[in-house]
């Protein structure tokens, strides 16, 4: 069984990166498990974060929240729904969860 999931916890699609082009969001995301998220998080489960560029807040869906609790490090970017675009997260990227000085994905 794959340790990977979409965010309702169907199969991973193959097309799932495809953009929509209307809200420049992708057609899934990809989120662990919940029997991996099961396991434990080393971090708090935060939902709200804050786009630095443009210091717009964009709220992310509970298993994704709970799969950047589980693995910090399981994404390259996240989306804004401001921009309606992705860029980087990590310690050089563009999001902290919001209230924070924390970066997203870190
Ligand atoms: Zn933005």
């Amino acid at each position: 069984m794959s340790d990977k999931t979409m965010t309702d916890g169907s199969p991973v699609t193959a097309d799932h990166r495809e953009i929509d082009p209307k809200t420049g969001m992708q057609k899934g995301y990809v989120v662990l498990s919940d029997e991996e998220r099961a396991k434990g998080f080393v971090r708090p489960v935060r939902r709200k974060y804050l786009h630095i560029t443009c210091r717009v807040v964009t709220t992310m869906t509970q298993t994704i929240a709970e799969t950047y609790a589980r693995d910090p490090a399981f994404y390259d970017g996240t989306y804004c729904a401001d921009c309606l675009d992705h860029f980087r997260v990590g310690a050089d990227g563009e999001f902290v969860w919001d209230g924070t000085d924390e970066r997203v994905g870190t």
